[in-house]
């Protein structure tokens, strides 16, 4: 059995098929889907295919750096307002994106402070997405971060360096599609990674891996990601598999 830790299951481009979506994944041993929110507009959807899978998807609840604007207190205001609402299982996901835009970098940076608080203050993991960022977040979380506090460096692509890093801080690494791409630099920086701090991950319906680059994503293809985990630690699957569902039992307590 496997858990795919960061996939938004309730966007449009599942809005058709949902039901065969999960039925092929849960084929491809893949029965847990872990969903990170986006703004406001997005969690009454995200609720809503927890609610009908439940025990299969879970929620979790955050501002995601690219919808932070001019308005993003209130943004975080409605969301604060739910968070006792559902048993969300993690803050996520938020972080900060200097990749696209960088006009609301202040704005990112606070959101992100704001946020990494509520994680501390609910005891919840932080699911963490950086781009083009990591000394910012780096030395937020440095600054801010409680002890029990940790969580998952989503899609990690970053270097040896920035791994050890997150490591140090208790944090996990969140490893997709991007491993498994031709000419890629992260194959190099997770083969020297113990697998104890690796969680798989597809950020469907985005970057799929390969073969199926440049198609939607979905739950299913975590198996290609595990597989060429597998190849590049020389670990089987079976340890793979093992490994990242106790990972991701160690982070996400409410999953117990
Ligand atoms: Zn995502």
């Amino acid at each position: 059995m496997l858990t795919d830790s960061h996939t938004h299951l309730y966007l449009k481009e599942f809005d058709n098929d949902l039901h065969t979506v999960i039925k092929n994944a849960q084929d491809h041993k893949v029965s847990r889907f872990l969903l990170p929110n986006i703004n406001t507009k997005t969690l009454p959807k995200l609720l809503s295919v927890c609610q009908k899978y439940k025990n299969t998807c879970f929620p979790m609840i955050g501002l995601h750096p690219c919808s932070v604007t001019e308005n993003y207190v209130a943004e975080l205001k409605k969301l604060y307002s739910q968070i006792n609402q559902e048993n969300f299982i993690a803050i996520g996901e938020v972080g900060i994106d200097l990749y696209w835009e960088k006009k609301y970098i202040s704005e990112q940076k606070a959101a992100f402070t704001t946020q990494l608080n509520w994680a501390n203050d609910h005891q919840l993991p932080i699911i963490i997405h950086s781009r083009n960022s990591f000394d910012e977040i780096y030395s937020i979380i440095k600054r801010e971060k409680r002890k029990h506090t940790a969580g998952i460096f989503h899609c990690f692509s970053g270097t040896y360096d920035e791994a050890k890093k997150i490591i140090d801080m208790g944090f996990f690494l969140g490893i997709g599609g991007i491993l498994t791409f031709k000419n890629t630099k992260i194959a190099d920086v997770i083969e020297k990674i113990g697998l104890q701090h690796l969680v798989l991950e597809t950020d469907s319906p985005y970057l799929a891996p390969h073969p199926m680059r440049g198609k939607r994503n979905e739950p299913k293809f975590l198996s290609l990601i595990a597989d060429k985990l597998s190849k590049i630690k020389n670990v089987s699957m079976e340890e793979i598999y093992q490994t990242t569902n106790t990972n991701i039992q160690t982070i996400f307590s409410k999953l117990k």
